[in-house]
């Protein structure tokens, strides 16, 4: 078991910088923990831990200086991999009209993403079977996913709304990253627990240069690995899958239309949703015109437009669609699970509705 010291940080972040990565990690702006890019040492949120509960969210001041001391933020790696708003094609238009086409975004930088938590990388490898794994694969998320380099963090504090140990997505990295950190914070003691996953990452590992873990330390970082997910703020009903399909006329629904706003937060949260509509948005002289494509939700009524009509023309049929699709129908589509655990959706619905309360409740209403 190799550490390096929380310092070392600023040294990482340095040599991803000189090999020409655009470093990408976790700050602290408007009261909460957003990603961007970092510089140093001292853009990590040193200090700062967040409160999670259903439609709350709160950082607090710790007593301590670990650098990733928070859960998550309502950001997630997507806004990098599949971002808000993309200009997938730009067309122009030439003097003898004829036309000519060129990629959005022809050389996207390669990006080093710094504190990705277990359910984190689990999302990005639901994305790439969505996204890469089909018959026709997005060229343009393939570009930017391509040279990412992955620096998990172990989660040591898991959240009120956190439930990744039901679903086998953490707290515990097992696979997918270039280097895997864990925070250790006892008594004086304050080391990261260091281990590539990676040529590539064993390759920065070594130059930043880590020693053996001593007793104490090996203890620690084993009592963090061990006690975390006993720490888990809520689980998710292992039957889920099962439930929601023998469930698709339950009242319940019904009940819970009630209350959503059919905002669709919980959508633009998800490190896993997909949804997007494209438009095309011409230049004042006709000229150029570019296809761009946005994010979009199942909860907005247009959504499901189609030729006749809007067709969930309802808020409980808008949720079913999405809790249908994210724990049960995701299976038959790509193989897993479109819910990794995150807990996103519960933090920022702001009605404070609870995907695991949800499933429960199905659970033991029985079918109508
Ligand atoms: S459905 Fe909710 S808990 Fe599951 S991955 Fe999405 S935001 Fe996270
Ligand atoms: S479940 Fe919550 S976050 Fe999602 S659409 Fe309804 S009110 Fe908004």
């Amino acid at each position: 078991m190799r550490v390096i010291a929380p310092q070392a940080m600023d040294t990482l972040i340095r040599l991803l910088s000189e090999d020409g990565y655009e470093v990408v990690g976790p700050t602290r702006r408007e009261g909460a923990i957003v990603y961007d890019r970092v510089h140093g040492l001292d853009d990590l949120p040193a200090g700062w831990g967040d409160d999670h509960a259903p439609g709350r969210y709160r950082l607090w001041q710790r007593d301590d200086q670990a650098l990733f001391g928070y859960v998550v933020g309502p950001h997630s790696w997507k806004k990098y991999l599949f971002p808000p708003r993309e200009t997938l094609v730009r067309v122009h238009r030439r003097d003898d009209g004829g036309f000519e086409t060129e990629n959005g975004e022809p050389s996207p930088p390669r990006r080093a993403f710094i504190g990705v938590r277990p359910c984190e990388l689990a999302a990005i490898d639901v994305q790439d079977r969505v996204f890469l794994g089909q018959a026709v694969r997005d060229r343009a998320y393939g570009a930017r996913r391509e040279g990412v380099f992955l620096v998990a963090v172990n989660c040591a504090e898991p959240g009120g709304t956190c439930f990744c140990a039901s679903m086998d997505t953490g707290p515990r990295a097992k696979s997918g990253f270039d280097m895997a950190l864990t925070e250790v914070i006892e008594g004086g003691m304050h080391v990261l627990v260091a281990e590539a996953g990676t040529e590539a990452g064993e390759a920065l590992l070594q130059r930043l240069e880590p020693r053996e873990a001593d007793d104490a330390e090996r203890r620690a970082a084993e009592r963090v690995w061990r006690e975390a997910p006993q720490r888990m703020g809520r689980a998710m009903p292992t039957n889920a899958r099962d439930v929601i399909a023998r469930s698709l006329e339950h009242p319940r629904w019904e009940e819970t239309a009630r209350r959503c706003l059919s905002c669709a937060n919980c959508t633009l949260v998800c490190p896993t949703c997909f949804c997007a509509q494209m438009e095309e948005v011409p230049d004042l002289e006709g000229r150029v015109s570019e296809r761009v494509r946005t994010w979009d939700s199942c909860f907005n009524g247009e959504h499901s437009y189609m030729v006749g009509g809007t067709h969930r023309t309802t808020v409980a049929a808008r949720y079913r669609q999405w809790l249908s699709h994210k724990l049960s129908t995701w299976h038959d589509q790509f193989g897993t699970s479109g819910c990794v655990g995150c807990g996103r959706c519960i933090t920022w619905c702001p009605v404070g509705i609870d995907i695991t309360e949800e499933v429960a409740g199905l659970a033991g209403g029985g079918d109508s």
